[in-house]
């Protein structure tokens, strides 16, 4: 076992940090965001929301790629696999309902649908298969972004083109700040992003918000800590940008990525399901690379959309503003095996980590 493993099995050092959270806990409720599904499952997983002092909640923002895709841009790929395009895409995303139908509703109606492990693969596939059309969905946060890239940069074969809808974090945890009910008094930011951007863009929280802000892990200690360095913040009435991660991430973050990423995209607004547009929050092929923009290459234009199924309260769950259970359909109408919203589907949305490990979770946490 290595230091780290050793450090992070320690029952010990997670008692003694649980007993430093509980003596900084204020006498009245505080409540702490992060947005990332990983963290989610590492907090319900683990059952460490019931370790917590009850002044002290933890709330999931929208950390879920998925979940935050738009109906619209799903009833694109719909539309192209049932008019004989090939699309391939990650696992989690053929589950999520478009308006009308999934993307495995359309390969149940004869679309050629393919699930593919990243993009290497889709390239990959389409150079095996030139005699068919490829549509590439890419989804997903800062993180996934720079691998689309460097396959745009590099030259993909003419027979694959992209329906990029790559979200960035920053602008959506200022979009949190603006809603003026949703109590937040400190983020938890995302570890995988952050290893990508660096802490550079974060400075705007502490500076321009006075919000408190750490960067951190993902082992159940690593989400401890991140708690512990806010509620000092807290306690001392301070907003500073701190870095709990830091065995991955740097103040600067990976320029090579960050390279690769504003080389093939430009920055635009974006649309989020559930949340609306947000400014400067998604990328953008830019006109150079438009060969391979599958909006251009094809007629893709759909109707107007429905985000949300009757009754389906992803909108809230995903902002933190309610917990999964309650949603009146959680677990009743809408399960992992029949979900009727975004956050069910994928393994990072904060309705199908509750439903898989909530109960698991509470009967885990024993310190
Ligand atoms: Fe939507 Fe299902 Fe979650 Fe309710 S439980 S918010 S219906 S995904």
């Amino acid at each position: 076992m290595d230091g780290l493993t050793s450090r992070f099995r320690d029952p010990s050092l997670a008692k003694r940090v649980i007993e430093k959270i509980r003596k900084l806990a204020p006498p009245y409720t505080v409540r702490f965001c992060h947005v990332c599904g990983t963290h989610e499952y590492t907090i319900t997983h683990y059952g460490l929301r019931s370790l917590l002092p009850e002044t002290v909640d933890v709330i999931a923002g929208p950390g879920c790629p998925v979940c935050v895709t738009p109906a619209f841009e799903i009833d694109r790929a719909v539309s192209l696999a049932l008019k004989g395009v090939t699309v391939l895409t990650f696992g989690d995303v053929i589950r999520v309902p478009g308006s009308e139908i999934s993307l495995l509703d359309a390969r149940a109606r004869g679309g050629d649908v393919r699930v593919v492990y990243g993009v290497g693969d889709a390239v990959r596939i389409a150079r095996e298969e030139p005699d068919k059309e490829f549509v590439f969905l890419a989804i997903g946060f800062e993180t996934t972004a720079p691998s689309t890239a460097n396959e745009i940069l590099n030259g993909p074969p003419e027979n694959l083109s992209f329906l990029i809808v790559h979200r960035l974090i920053p602008p959506v945890m200022e979009l949190l700040l603006g809603i003026g009910d949703l109590q937040i008094d400190g983020f938890i930011a995302p570890g995988h992003v952050s290893t990508i951007i660096g802490m550079k863009p974060y400075r705007i929280f502490p500076e321009a918000y006075r919000m408190p802000t750490v960067i951190a892990g993902f082992e159940p200690l690593d989400v401890l800590f991140g708690i512990l360095m806010l509620l000092r913040q807290v306690r001392e009435e301070e907003a500073r940008l701190e870095n709990e991660y830091t065995r991955s991430v740097t103040w600067e973050g990976n320029v090579k990525a960050q390279r690769l990423i504003h080389e093939a995209f430009d920055v635009e607004s974006g649309y989020w399901r559930g949340l609306g547009r947000i400014p400067s929050s998604a990328l953008r092929l830019k006109d150079e690379f438009s060969e391979y923009d599958a909006k251009r290459k094809y007629d893709i234009t759909v109707g107007r959309s429905r985000e949300l199924m009757p009754g389906c309260l992803c909108h809230l769950v995903m902002i933190g503003k309610i917990k999964p259970p309650e949603c009146p359909l959680f677990m009743k109408a809408c399960t992992p095996q029949k979900p009727k919203g975004a956050c069910m589907v994928s393994v990072e949305g904060t309705c199908s980590i509750w439903a898989k490990h909530g109960v698991r979770g509470r009967l885990r946490a024993q310190l």
